[in-house]
This record gives C-alpha cells, structure tokens and sequence, in this order.
C-alpha cells in the first residue's frame, strides 16, 4: 500500500479497531451491529413503528434520512432537524443509537447534537470540507463508498478523517455503479474479507442500496455476515409501498423480523454475536421504559465513543 495509508491502513494498529457508540452498539467487536430503519423520517407515527419493530426484532441501532441526498430537487428532501429531534426520541425511548447522514459541513454541529453516528453517504465520499470537519469532531462517522469509487479513493477518504483526529471511523459497502442495471448496484461482497487484510478499521455492508430490491436483501445480508462484516444497515419501513423515498428496496417489519432469526445462526458460525437484546423495565419491549444494559465496567471512564487500540497512539508508516 502506498505510504499516503498512514493511519487506516492495518498495521497502523496492533488490534482491529472497535468502533462503540454511546448508546454501547459496537463495530468490530464480537457483537456484529445492526443498524435498520427507514430511509428517510417522514413523520413521528412512521419512525415510532419502524423503531420499535426494529427494536423488538434485535436491531441496536435506528437508522433515518433528516437530510436526503435526492437525485431529483423534486423529490422529498428530508424533514431536517425536525427529523433528528425524533430520531432522538425513538432511539432512546428504544434503547437503539441513532445513525443520520449529513450532507452539509454546516450541519455537522447540530446533526452531533442528536445522533450517535454520522453517516457520510456515497455521494459525499469524497466532499472534503465535509470529511475534515467531521474528522475535527468525536462522533463515530460511517462512511460508506462513493457510486464508483475505488477501494483506495475509499481509503483516502477515511485517511482524511483520522487525520483530523476522528478514530471512530467504519466504512459501509453500498454497492458500486456498474454496467448491468439488473440490480441497482453491484455488490462488492469482495472488500469485506479484502479490507480485514487492508485496514484496521470495522466494515459494515448496506446490502438495501446494494440491491434496490427487497426481496433481494436478505439473502445478501446472510452473505455479508458470511463473509465478516462487522455489521449491517438495512432499510425498514413499515409501509414500503408508500414509502417517501427507496420503499422498493425497503423491508417491511415482518421480513426483518424474519431476516433477524435468519442471521443468528449465521452470526455464530461467523464467530460473531447478534446484538444484546435491551432490557424494558417493565418487561414490555417496544414501551418508553427502555433501560439500555449497563456498559462494561472497563469502559467506564471511555469517552463517548472509544477505539480500543488508541492508547498505543498511531505508528505512522
Ligand atoms: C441512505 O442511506 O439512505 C442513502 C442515501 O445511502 P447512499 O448514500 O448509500 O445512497
Ligand atoms: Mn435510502
């Protein structure tokens, strides 16, 4: 690898980097993270149900547009910091972390005052105003890979937000542009086992834009776990039909429920673990009581998010 890979690449770090949310989800621990909800919020009833189905069925952590990066300027655009406010809302009435994208350097601040993650989305990969300043801040960052960027254009880019001084950083396989429109990308399920060997960092797949088609999402996410992502993100809506925006690529409750059962046995010959399930105070799932489970003591005294491996600093190429 070329000496510009100082900081992702593999042997920057004794140990792969884990990646912990505030909320206690990790990237790249034994406990896989699965990261669902809708693509865009479109109202308060929309994401309640999406959040409390994908809560009920194992997920750790809700996923949602506030601002959407729409082709068309007609399209719905996203509800904005109304958005984030719910998106705050369910994941803690929940126990889920919030992952939402932001678009716009300017929006970083107000989009870190509610999520838990900050998703850089593919059209983005390469904004670099807006990778330094999430690099400056100290949320986890999920940047998935540009339309048809390169695994090393990807990689550069996550150099641009450790550089910063952001180590909380997991990449997101969403599928490339490619000559064949059966499917709306193409999956590179290859960049899994690839990027284990390349950099230290946690991958996750996102097999819902991958594929653009629901009933083709399951089977994928069985094979990213396969395969050893360290997580998923998948859209789930509860009206796929009338879904504001990706609904045809969107589960409905029930399919991830059912791709959820699915998962475990393959989580556990992968030597992984599903995530822990949150436990309600009053034994109801899916009630405002949620109490997450208390974080391990040796994290304790951890900023908001941690990297295991940062206390041996970084060992420049
Ligand atoms: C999304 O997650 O809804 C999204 C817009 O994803 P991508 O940037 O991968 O297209
Ligand atoms: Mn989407």
């Amino acid at each position: 690898m070329p000496q510009s890979y100082r900081l992702v690449r593999r042997d920057a770090r004794r140990e792969p980097t884990v990646v912990r949310l505030k909320s206690g989800a990790t990237f790249g621990g034994d406990e896989i993270a699965i990261c669902a909800g809708p693509c865009g919020v479109e109202s308060k009833e929309q994401l309640e149900e999406a959040a409390r189905a994908v809560a009920e069925a194992g997920a750790n952590v809700l996923r949602g547009g506030a601002y959407k990066p729409r082709t068309s300027p007609y399209s719905f655009q996203g509800l904005g910091e109304e958005a984030l406010k719910m998106l705050r809302d369910a994941g803690d009435r929940h126990g889920l972390g919030v992952v939402t994208e932001v678009m716009d350097p300017r929006d970083v601040e107000r989009v870190t005052q509610y999520a838990d993650m900050l998703q850089i989305g593919t059209r983005n990969m390469q904004n670099f105003p807006l990778l330094r300043e999430v690099g400056a801040s100290r949320i986890p960052v999920l940047l998935k890979r540009g339309l048809s960027a390169t695994v090393q254009e990807w990689l550069l880019a996550a150099e641009y937000v450790l550089l910063g001084g952001n180590e909380s950083l997991v990449l997101c396989e969403r599928g490339v542009r490619s000559f064949d429109v059966a499917t709306r990308n193409l999956l590179d399920i290859a960049v899994v086992p690839l990027l284990e060997e390349l950099t230290h960092l946690p991958v996750v797949v996102d097999p819902s834009h991958a594929m653009g088609i629901a009933r083709l999402v399951p089977p994928v996410a069985v094979a990213s776990i396969a395969a050893g992502a360290d997580g998923l993100l998948i859209e789930v809506h509860p009206d796929p039909p009338n879904a504001l925006s990706d609904g045809a690529q969107s589960l409905d409750c029930a399919a991830f429920a059912a791709l959820m059962r699915r998962l475990a046995p393959v989580a556990e010959f992968a030597g992984r673990k599903l995530p822990k399930r949150n436990v309600a105070v009053d034994g109801a799932p899916g009630t405002s009581a949620y109490r997450p489970l208390p974080e391990k003591s040796d994290n304790a005294s951890k900023p908001a998010s941690a990297v295991r491996s940062s206390s041996r600093g970084v060992r420049l190429a």
